[in-house]
This record gives C-alpha cells, sequence and structure tokens, in this order.
C-alpha cells in the first residue's frame, strides 16, 4: 500500500497539483489568522460575515444548553428535534415552496437528491461547470448524463431534442457557479424544462443569501419559485453555518424523507445548528443592507481589477476569478500574495480544466474599505511581478 500512496503522491507532486490543508487560527472573519499571521481573508464563502455573528451564536448557545450537542440518532429513528421542524417550516416560507427537507451538508444534499430521484435509463442534462456534488450525484444515479456547454440554452436545446425517450429528464445546474461566479440563465432554463417536459433542480449554495429582495436565491430573483421543481442550497455559505437543503413540494419532500440514504441512514444535525440556521434566515431576509453593502464591493473591486488588467472571465457575482492559467504560477501567485498579508487561494485541475487555473477571490460584505483597496494593489503589484498584467 505504501508505494501505492508514494507514487499516487509523487505524481501529483510532478504536475504541480499537490494540496496542503491550512490551519486557521481565528474565527472565519474578514480578516484572519493563519500561519500565525494576520490576512485579509479573500477564499471565504462567508459572504455575509455570519460566521461569527453575535446573534447566531446565541442561538447556538441557547440550543446547546437546552439541547445539548449531538442529536443521538438519525431523524427517523430519534433525532428529529422540533428545531428541525421548525427550521423546515422557516425555510419553506422563505424559499416560496411548500415544504423544505434539511441535510447534514450541501455535499450530501446533492449526491442524495440526485441520486434518489434518477435512475439507469433515465437522462440528466448537466452544465459543464456544475458543482463536484452536482456530478457525483448524477454517478451515482446511474442515469445517462449529457454534459452541456456551459450556460449553453441553443446548445441545450438541440442536445434535449436529440435525446431518446426516458422515463424522467432532469436539467441541473448550479445558480452561480463556484469556480466562474457566472450566473445560469434560468429564466431559459425554465421554458427548455417546460417545453420538454423536464424536471429542474438549481443549486443554489453560492446565490442564497446574495440574490433576491429577501435574500432567496436566483428563483426569488428571477420570480422562478413556482417554475423550479427542486431548488437546493446550503446553510454553509451566505449563512454562515452547516447544513444542506431541498425546497420543493410535500410530494418531493416526502419522497426524499422515504428513500433518500443521506437522509435515513445518517445521524440529523447537532440542536445548535438547526437554531443558528433559522436565525440566519430571520437575520438574512431582515438586513438588505448586508446584500447592498457586498453587492457595492463586488462591482468596485471586479470593476478595479478589469481596469488594472486582469481577466476575471465572466464572473457577475461575488465569486470573483482572476485567470493565471499554470498551475505552478498560480500557486507562486498566491504565495506572494499571502507573503504581502493577502488570503487567496489558487485553484487548478481537476476543480477546473487545465489551462485555466485561477486565483478565486470571493468578496464579502464585511471587507472593509482599506482592506478592499490594500486587496488591489497588492493583486496588481502580483500581476506585474508574475508578467499577467
Ligand atoms: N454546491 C455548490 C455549488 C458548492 O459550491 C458547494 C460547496 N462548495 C456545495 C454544493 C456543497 O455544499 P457544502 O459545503 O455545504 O457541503
Amino acid at each position: 500500500m505504501k508505494t501505492f500512496l508514494t507514487d499516487s503522491l509523487n505524481k501529483i507532486e510532478k504536475e504541480g497539483l499537490s494540496r496542503t490543508l491550512r490551519l486557521l487560527e481565528s474565527a472565519p472573519d474578514s480578516v484572519v489568522i493563519t500561519d500565525r499571521k494576520r490576512v485579509i481573508q479573500f477564499s471565504s464563502n462567508n459572504y455575509l460575515g455570519l460566521a461569527n455573528h453575535p446573534v447566531l451564536k446565541q442561538a447556538a448557545r441557547e440550543a446547546l444548553e437546552e439541547y445539548g450537542l449531538g442529536s443521538g440518532a438519525s431523524r427517523l429513528i430519534a433525532g428529529n428535534f422540533e428545531l428541525y421542524e421548525r427550521l423546515e417550516r422557516r425555510l419553506a416560507k422563505f424559499k416560496g415552496t411548500e415544504a423544505a427537507l434539511v441535510f447534514p451538508s450541501g455535499y450530501q444534499t446533492n449526491i442524495g437528491a440526485i441520486s434518489t430521484l434518477m435512475g439507469p435509463g433515465d437522462i440528466i442534462f448537466s452544465d459543464a461547470l456544475n458543482h463536484a456534488s452536482i456530478i457525483d450525484g448524477c454517478r451515482l444515479s446511474g442515469a445517462r448524463v449529457v454534459i452541456y456547454p456551459h450556460r449553453d440554452l441553443n446548445s441545450l436545446k438541440k442536445i434535449i431534442q436529440q435525446s431518446p425517450e426516458a422515463p424522467k429528464k432532469l436539467i441541473v445546474t448550479d445558480s452561480v457557479f463556484s469556480m466562474d461566479g457566472t450566473l445560469a440563465p434560468l429564466p431559459g432554463l425554465a421554458a427548455l424544462a417546460k417545453s420538454f417536459g423536464c424536471w429542474l433542480m438549481v443549486d443554489e449554495a453560492h446565490a442564497t443569501g446574495i440574490f433576491g429582495r429577501k435574500g432567496a436565491g436566483t428563483a426569488e430573483h428571477f420570480g422562478l419559485e413556482e417554475k423550479i421543481d427542486i431548488q437546493m442550497g446550503t446553510f454553509s455559505k451566505a449563512f454562515g453555518s452547516l447544513g444542506g437543503y431541498i425546497a420543493g413540494s410535500h410530494c418531493l419532500i416526502n419522497f426524499f424523507i422515504n428513500s433518500c440514504r443521506n437522509i435515513i441512514y445518517t445521524t440529523g444535525l447537532p440542536p445548535a445548528v438547526l437554531s443558528a440556521n433559522q436565525a440566519a434566515i430571520d437575520l438574512v431576509e431582515k438586513n438588505s443592507e448586508l446584500r447592498e453593502q457586498l453587492w457595492e464591493r463586488v462591482k468596485f473591486f471586479r470593476n478595479e481589477l478589469n481596469r488594472i488588467g486582469f481577466d476575471t472571465l465572466q464572473s457577475e457575482t461575488q465569486i470573483i476569478p482572476i485567470l493565471t492559467r499554470e498551475p505552478s504560477l498560480t500557486m507562486k501567485f498566491s504565495r506572494y500574495l499571502f507573503e504581502k498579508g493577502i488570503l487567496a487561494q489558487g485553484i487548478r485541475p481537476p476543480t477546473v480544466a487545465e489551462g485555466l487555473c485561477r486565483i478565486r477571490v470571493s468578496i464579502m460584505a464585511t471587507h472593509s474599505w482599506k482592506d478592499i483597496s490594500y486587496g488591489l494593489k497588492i493583486l496588481e503589484e502580483a500581476g506585474k511581478t508574475f508578467g499577467i498584467i
């Protein structure tokens, strides 16, 4: 076994793709301590800064005192606290659906939902840049998977028209793409799904809390709550906590409770997490100024990056890729930033396609303007040092 492991690791190292875990020594705020160094955080999905918010921490503390730490069992056995049901009712109202179901994580949600709904003989149409958890859910389902070019409605239409008959057909897409920061063409996807009798599943992981008047995501932003069969999302990003969810019809939720292995065979979330998640929805819905604060920073940051001369691909959101292309240069670039007090991770294959390595910057509503300006200054310096701009 040791030979296999060292050979594999050597190969990864040779390709410039080896990964290490970074230790975080402070709360995940917009400034963090890591490697005993204070750095400005440009790599977090904690977009609204809620992960260390006093209101969420208080909600978690109260639930911890009342119910203890672990839930003690899977939900169907004895781990289904009232907090779960309250959270799911609140979430359904927030999402504009009949019902909702909370999963242990977003990853579990995608693999569970897709593999439970779809099976051999069915067809899934999946955007080329969909998240790994969607890809894994598709694989696990045993359905035929057809990848369509990123956001390309014309190609998708042709692909659907040419596809054979199948008992079930599903179009699945991220709404905000996690590495490119692009936005899915949801109105067009909903229209295609309707005219060709496909189901539509949308992963709102990076859109919840960011898009829509209430912050409910792109389904709300486009007014498509009724047209999307399966709305998926997470509590792990703008909500600053942990857990995934599906929002949809009563029937859909009941079906998952009865058949989804990722609900049936796993322990329920800790009560403190459930309580914090509900507080996060309340906070996101009430505080539109957090979203405004975020968008102001996002627009400024991206405009400045483009003005300086960086290629930010087609990003339209708080996720902003800075194209660096080659793996080793990308990691050198990221290390340079770190030395200067900026945490912005390099992203390499297999997370992104070869030749499209990048620094993935994500903006937080809680970034100070001083930190934003400093980040831009150092990025410009690095861009010149490495000949990217
Ligand atoms: N979907 C998308 C689009 C994601 O980016 C992620 C996490 N990076 C997930 C699902 C998985 O969510 P979680 O981290 O809560 O497991």
